[in-house]
This record gives C-alpha cells, sequence and structure tokens, in this order.
C-alpha cells in the first residue's frame, strides 16, 4: 500500500454547455429562460407532449463544429442523434435526445498548463428540466417541483482524456474550455449561471501504476474554485479509504460547497441501462466537407494563438500572457490599453495585480483606465493613489479627470525634506537599527513618510532621500 502522497490522481472530466443560440434545440422557445416565472418557456415540443416533433437548430450544430475544431477535433461527417431512455421528473418525455456512437466530432486535444490534453468527443444534445426542492437539500425538503424552462435548451458536451492529473489541472481544463467557448461565441460558459456544467471523474492509483482505479463521479459543482475543491478533497478521501484498507465504491457523489465535501448520491448506470436507440423522429447528418471547410476558417483568434502573439508581439511574460489570454473579453482589453498608447508590460501588470482579482474587472472602460495608467506612469499620482482612484471608479464610474483631480504626488526633494527630517528624529530605533547594518529597516521608515504625506509621496524618492540622508 503506497504511502500518502505516493497517490498519482487520474481525472477526466464532462463538461456540458449552453450554446448561444435564440432558440432551443429543437423546438422554437427562446433560450434566455434565466428569471422568467417557472414553466413560462415552454411548448409542447420541449414539454415533451406526445405526437410533436422536434426539428433540428441548424445554429446549434455550427457552434458545436465550431467548438469542436476549435478543440482540434476530427470531424464525422455523418452523424446522427439518438434516444438516451431514462426516467425522472425533469425529463417528462422519457428520454433525451443525444449522440451515442455517432458523435459529431472526435479525437480533439486542448492544450491546459503546457500539456495536450486530449478531447475524446464533442456531442450535441438537449438539456432537461430542473427540479427545484423545497429546502436547500434533498433529504430535507418536503416537496419537490419541476421547471421546464431549461428543458430542450441546445447542450454541447464536451468529454475528455483521462489525462489530467491534479484539481488545479482539472480546473484549468474548464478555464481554457471557457476561454475557447467565449472564443469562437458558442456560449457565455458562465458557470455560477448555469451556462457551464462541469463533472469530473477522479480516480487515483499508485504513483507509476498504468492501472486506472475504481472512480468515482462528481456533480453539483457551480464555479471553479468549487471544481478545485472538489476534485482535491476526493483524491484525499479516496486515499484515505484505500489506506484504511477499504475500497473506493463506483458512484456519483455531489459536491457541498458550504459543508466542503462531497457526498454519495447514487450508484453509477452503465450505458446499456440507457438502452440508447437511434432518434425515429430525426434524419442522420451528412455535413458537407466544404462547409466544415468554412467553419474551420472563420474559426477567430484562440485563446492559445493570443497567447503566443501577447509574448511575441507585445513583449509580455509567458505568466502575464497566460493569465490575459484565457479570457476573449480580457485579452482584448488589454490590447486596447496598448492601443491607447500604454506600454503592454504595466498595462498587463496594473491588468493582473488591481484589476482581474475584482468581481466584474472590466465595467470600467478602458479608456477611464488608460487614462489612470498614464498618471501612474508619468509620475503625477502614485501606486496607491493610483489604486484609491480605482476603488472609486468602479465605485462610482465617474471619470478619472474628476476623482483624480487635485491628487499629485509630491516628486519635489525640497517638499519632502522636512517630513524626511522628522520621521528620521521620531525613529531612532530603525535609525540605529539601519545603520548597524540592517538595510530592511528602511522599508517602515518609508511607510512613515508616505504616512505623514498622507500617501502622496513619490515612494521611490522617499526611499532615495531617506537613503542619501542615512549615508551621510
Ligand atoms: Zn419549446
Amino acid at each position: 500500500m503506497p504511502e500518502a502522497g505516493e497517490w498519482e490522481a487520474v481525472i477526466g472530466m464532462e463538461v456540458h454547455a449552453h450554446l448561444k443560440t435564440a432558440s432551443k434545440m429543437f423546438c422554437g422557445c427562446g433560450t434566455d429562460y434565466l428569471g422568467k416565472p417557472p414553466n413560462s418557456n415552454v411548448c409542447p415540443v420541449c414539454l415533451g407532449l406526445p405526437g410533436t416533433l422536434p426539428v433540428i437548430n441548424r445554429r446549434a450544430v455550427e457552434l458545436c463544429l465550431k467548438s469542436a475544431l476549435a478543440l482540434n477535433c476530427e470531424i464525422q461527417l455523418a452523424t446522427k442523434f439518438d434516444r438516451k431512455n431514462y426516467y425522472y421528473p425533469d425529463l417528462p418525455k422519457g428520454y433525451q435526445i443525444s449522440q451515442y456512437d455517432l458523435p459529431m466530432s472526435r479525437a480533439g486535444w486542448l492544450e491546459v498548463d503546457g500539456k495536450r490534453v486530449g478531447i475524446t468527443r464533442v456531442h450535441l444534445e438537449e438539456d432537461t428540466g430542473r427540479l427545484v426542492h423545497a429546502g436547500d437539500r434533498l433529504e430535507s425538503a418536503d416537496r419537490s417541483y419541476v421547471d421546464l424552462n431549461r428543458s430542450g435548451m441546445p447542450l454541447m458536451e464536451v468529454v475528455s482524456e483521462p489525462d489530467l492529473r491534479s484539481a488545479a489541472e482539472a480546473r484549468d481544463f474548464a478555464m481554457a474550455l471557457r476561454g475557447i467557448l467565449r472564443a469562437v461565441g458558442a456560449g457565455e460558459a458562465d458557470m455560477e449561471k448555469g451556462q457551464l456544467r462541469a463533472e469530473a471523474n477522479v480516480s487515483i492509483r499508485p504513483r507509476g501504476s498504468e492501472e486506472l482505479g475504481v472512480k468515482t463521479e462528481l456533480k453539483n459543482i457551480n464555479s471553479f474554485r468549487a471544481l478545485f475543491n472538489a476534485v482535491e478533497y476526493e483524491i484525499k478521501r479516496q486515499a484515505r479509504e484505500l489506506e484504511a484498507g477499504r475500497k473506493v465504491v463506483q458512484e456519483t457523489r455531489g459536491w457541498s460547497e458550504p459543508e466542503r465535501r462531497t457526498f454519495s448520491q447514487r450508484s453509477k448506470e452503465v450505458a446499456q441501462d440507457y438502452r440508447y436507440f437511434p432518434e425515429p423522429d430525426l434524419p442522420p447528418l451528412a455535413f458537407a466537407p466544404d462547409w466544415i471547410a468554412d467553419l474551420k476558417g472563420s474559426l477567430p483568434e484562440l485563446p492559445a494563438a493570443r497567447r503566443e502573439r501577447l509574448v511575441s508581439e507585445r513583449g509580455l511574460s509567458e505568466y502575464q500572457a497566460r493569465l490575459l489570454a484565457g479570457d476573449l473579453e480580457v485579452a482584448d482589453y488589454l490590447e486596447e490599453l496598448v492601443r491607447l498608447g500604454l506600454p503592454a508590460q504595466p498595462a498587463a501588470n496594473w491588468m493582473i495585480g488591481e484589476m482581474l482579482p475584482r468581481d466584474e474587472p472590466l465595467v470600467v472602460a478602458a479608456a477611464e483606465t488608460a487614462e489612470l495608467l498614464r498618471r501612474l506612469e508619468a509620475g503625477a499620482i502614485n501606486r496607491d493613489q493610483a489604486r484609491a482612484v480605482l476603488d472609486q471608479l468602479y465605485e462610482t464610474g465617474k471619470p478619472v479627470v474628476e476623482l483624480a483631480a487635485g491628487l499629485e504626488q509630491i516628486s519635489d526633494a525640497g517638499a519632502l525634506a522636512g517630513v524626511i527630517d522628522s520621521v528620521l528624529a521620531a525613529n531612532p530605533t530603525a535609525v540605529a537599527d539601519f545603520k548597524a547594518g540592517k538595510e530592511a529597516a528602511i522599508g517602515p521608515l518609508v511607510g512613515k513618510v508616505m504616512q505623514a504625506t498622507g500617501g502622496s509621496a513619490n515612494p521611490k524618492l522617499a526611499r532615495d532621500l531617506l537613503l542619501a540622508r542615512l549615508k551621510r
């Protein structure tokens, strides 16, 4: 039995993404169902009433193919839909239209953290309705409601090979996939809104072993952070089970974010339980090679290419480029700042350090950010002041010229001389420490100067002046 830490995780992903179409997969109902009264965004087709006939949404097929091409998949020119039969209250017609043995595409790859992760298949299906439980948890709910607004939403499933080896890689896979779906216009892929649902198949094995362990399938994950936490938890749980001489049971496990643990939901079905068979109400599809070639030619610049270009053309580091290129809008924002005349490096650093950690980082217009950064770069204001103006920008939306009016960085040695004198006089211990060779003592002294000037001193100048005085 391996020691703790000698286990290797083997993770494959199944990701479902809503496609950005005007209407549902097989009917004319609209797709912006979020926030609508329950069961108001439905028709006989997506309600699953007997006697109705589905009609394939061409745009959904196109978006699925574009996504598959962007994921380096081979497109299958002959494809068909199948019925996946199962009974559940959110699926009134008793089957889901999906794809089984002839998916639209196979055998692609996606680069994640510098390595290629295999894409097994990308196929198209319809989403189910949704159960709403009264009470937070199914066990404690005394009733459940069915809302079919989501029923029939165009849904693309992306299945990966079990090539991922850590929770971080699983999360980065989902983020990279979101970047691609947004870049090709396939969908918003917002996990919090349920537009992207990631399930991770997790097993562990002794490091160096080629055999696969028993896997569990993790569900109920609604953010990238939850994906990371769930996989991390599950790897540790499986190791604990095996180290205690118990077995990992093949099952579906839910993730409880408040409790930060996975819990058993149900034992896993195997494929034949679904009794797949060709959907008799839909014709098989045959794609013209020319159309596929056109779709391939129409693909925009994808995140990997954008990342390379940000390095080669803009001079960003690999690290900066990786953080910025994954999201089309973020990368566009940076390039807009550059177009507005800012040097790429400091603009990238500012975005990474000050903007991206915020909830809605890009609500501030690029022109305003550029105005702010120009002042910072020119030394008219210091970093702390710029940060304070940025906070105000997010809060009030007022223009920088107004917010930064009156703010000024003291970059005049004469104006700081008096402050330097009094700070040195008031901090004899730090001064003595510095003179005794403890150079780090300069930090708190700079801090005192900043404090004494209400944050408006040029910190580099303050530091230089202090050093000059101390070394005199
Ligand atoms: Zn409908």
